[in-house]
């Protein structure tokens, strides 16, 4: 008999794929993890239930995550990720020669285990083997309050604001992340669907909006994600994602990206009308 995972993105409509194979399933003290083998999207993690990442479409989430700001920071050296326990985003960090260390700060440490032994091809930089990453499983709400005025850029690769990420969808999560920052740092987002979130997007912009003084929302399609257009937050102290953007830097970069370009980078800020009303 198939077995079909299905995601409810609202009341009526969903998302469903034949998986073929569990390869984990269990429980933390945080939340429930699987990660199973599905027949078109590799494999693919699942938190409570909810798609995380699949090994066929998680190359979208991740260069949008990390570029933008990377490529509009003039020298970023230290990173920080809040979440992104798969490794998929410290993955796409790495490819910058300029980031001398990148931490990883994700709650959840079966997330990190299950990431190094099922998802090698996201989780390639978090096993060890690289000398520039930093890992510390602890609540990032927590963690980033120790830290004032130390980094160049911060990535909150967060779920859904629900259980433990409720708080780094609040306006005193913000104001923690911009002590962080050095005085010209930068801060990224994964800010929900335009489609389907209007109202957690209202809110999270209006309390960005009252602690950092550029703030703009870009996209992204996420073939897995609810409605497949996604979008994220870019929170800056100083540098413009379309002014400061070194384009010559990204045309030039010495390593592969599969979704993200110099082009798709200006592009991913011009929203559609009913995502700018979302959050104006
Ligand atoms: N790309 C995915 C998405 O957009 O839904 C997110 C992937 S990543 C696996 C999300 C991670 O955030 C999870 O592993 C979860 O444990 C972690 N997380 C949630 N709340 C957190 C917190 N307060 N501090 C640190 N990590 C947290």
């Amino acid at each position: 008999m198939d077995n079909w995972y299905t995601e409810k993105h609202s009341d009526g409509v969903g998302i469903t794929l034949k998986v073929t194979k569990t390869l984990f399933s269990g429980k933390s003290a945080f939340q429930k993890l699987d990660i199973v083998e599905t027949e078109d999207f590799g494999r693919m993690m699942l938190l409570d239930d909810l798609v995380m990442v699949t090994e066929r479409d998680e190359f979208v989430y991740h260069d949008m995550i990390v570029h933008p700001a990377l490529f509009t920071h003039p020298n970023p050296k230290k990173v920080l990720v809040i979440g992104g326990g798969d490794g998929g985003t410290i993955r796409e960090i790495m490819k910058h020669a300029s980031v001398e260390e990148a931490v990883l700060c994700e709650i959840d440490g079966l997330v990190i285990e299950k990431s190094i032994e099922l998802l090698p091809t996201m989780a390639c930089e978090i096993n060890g083997s690289n000398p520039r990453v930093k890992l510390h499983v602890d609540d990032g709400i927590a963690y980033i309050r120790e830290h004032k005025n130390s980094f160049d850029v911060i990535l909150v690769d967060s779920t859904d604001p629900i259980g433990p990420a409720v708080g780094l969808f609040e306006e005193d999560f913000y104001r923690t992340v911009f002590a962080a920052l050095k005085e010209d740092g930068i801060m990224v987002a994964q800010s929900e669907s335009p489609f389907y979130h209007a109202e957690i997007q209202k809110s999270m912009y209006q309390n960005l909006r009252s602690v950092f003084p550029i703030v703009e929302m870009y996209q992204a399609f996420v073939p897995t994600y609810p409605s497949g257009l996604w979008s994220f937050a870019f929170a800056s102290k100083k540098y413009h994602p379309l002014e400061a953007f070194d384009k010559k830097r990204a045309a030039a970069r010495p390593f592969e990206t599969k979704y993200y370009n110099e082009d798709l980078h200006g592009g991913a800020f011009a929203l559609p009308t009913f995502a700018r009303k979302n959050i104006n």
